[in-house]
């Protein structure tokens, strides 16, 4: 129940979830540590390098997380730009892990990253303490990549990385292929192969609204319909149970059980009602959609001397106002303030 707290605002006693209005519990949350990237994807950049946005100290992000992770946060996911990019990422995940959720247990830590320098920082991220990792991958032809990603070489650094991954125990390695029709949707099929050649899961996601230039189109979404319908024809697939109701991928293997394939709907099937998702982005703003108009800065609270107390209020507060839904080929959707590599994917 809401206590009234010095501030006047109403705080969570302790051991309470952090909720939102429409009665959507919030434990996930996802944390931008830089917005700049060594990759330039077609899809996501346009062809800027660097970063847009100021980004805090490790200390300051461990402060931020800390406080959420005592209003009810379990799932931690770091993410950029390139989280790798960031230095003090491999300290930063060693401190994560020392935290422990309200019930007393470590919190599920994950990154995702293109995988660039993953190769040397799978171990140690591994020995840090990190659950999990999501490489991105979105062609398994190497030529195909390249063009998307615009740097020479990345397929087989990005490759090795994922094997890298595996060997090291970041398990079950999950690659996310953004699939845009036209560029790169001949790769479902091979996708399909990758995933029991490389005993990885791989998870399609249909392409959003959040380029920093203007691609989009409905037309230019590839359904989850339409990607199970393609790989069926070549490897029929099963579906899988969902594990929890705020998972965001349907998941599938294939007819003989080996491997596994998600997909993930936002646009054809979208799963706003059971979100549990609250986003910092590199500058400590507080993002509760990704498709949210306004932000909250977190950050010039905790730069203007608020303490933990206040900070934790004014998360509370936000967390409320949370959208109810995104409005994506709904006529008048607005394009968010900030395209997905600076909010934090
Ligand atoms: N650099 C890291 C990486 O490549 O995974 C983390 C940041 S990146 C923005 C996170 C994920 O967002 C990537 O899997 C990327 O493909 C995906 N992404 C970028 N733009 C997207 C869009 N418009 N719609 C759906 N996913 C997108």
């Amino acid at each position: 129940m809401a206590t009234a707290s010095l501030s006047g605002f109403p705080s969570l006693a302790s051991h309470q979830r952090l909720t939102d209005s429409h009665g959507r519990v919030i434990h996930d949350l996802r944390v931008s540590i830089t917005d700049r990237c060594n990759y330039k994807c077609v899809y996501c950049r346009t062809g800027e390098a660097g970063a847009q946005y100021p980004e805090l100290r490790i200390d300051e992000y461990l402060r931020l997380i800390g406080i959420f992770v005592g209003l009810g946060i379990t799932k931690v996911r770091l993410t950029g730009g390139e989280p790798l990019l960031k230095r003090g990422v491999v300290e930063l995940v060693k401190e994560l892990a020392q935290l422990r959720t309200q019930s007393g247990e470590a919190l599920d830590l994950a990154i995702t990253t293109n995988g660039h320098l993953l190769e040397s920082l799978a171990v140690p991220l591994n020995r840090a303490g990190l659950n999990r990792v999501t490489v991105s991958m979105d062609a398994v032809d190497a030529a195909t990549f390249e063009r998307i990603t615009r740097v020479p070489g990345s397929f087989a650094t990005v490759l090795a990385s994922i094997r890298a991954a595996r060997g090291a125990g970041l398990t079950p390695v999950k690659i996310n292929c953004v699939l845009l029709r036209g560029f790169n949707d001949d790769q479902i099929e091979g996708f399909a192969r990758f995933a029991r050649e490389e005993d990885v899961v791989v998870r399609f996601i249909e392409f959003m609204p959040l380029e920093e230039g203007r691609l989009w189109s409905p037309e230019i979404v590839v359904t989850l319909r339409e990607i199970v319908e393609r790989i069926g024809r070549v490897l029929p697939l099963v579906e899988m149970p969902a594990r929890e109701v705020s998972e965001t991928a349907r998941r599938y293997t294939f007819e003989d059980g080996r491997g596994e394939i998600g997909i993930i709907a936002p646009v054809s099937q979208a799963f706003c009602g059971a979100c549990s998702r609250v986003r910092l982005t590199s500058d400590g703003k507080i993002r509760t959609c990704l498709f949210s108009q306004v932000e909250h800065d977190l950050y010039g609270r905790l730069r203007s001397g608020a303490s933990d107390g206040e900070l934790r209020d004014y998360i509370v507060r936000t967390v409320q106002g949370k959208e109810a839904r995104h409005h994506i080929g709904e006529p008048g959707f607005l394009k968010p303030s900030r395209s997905m590599v600076h909010i934090g994917g």
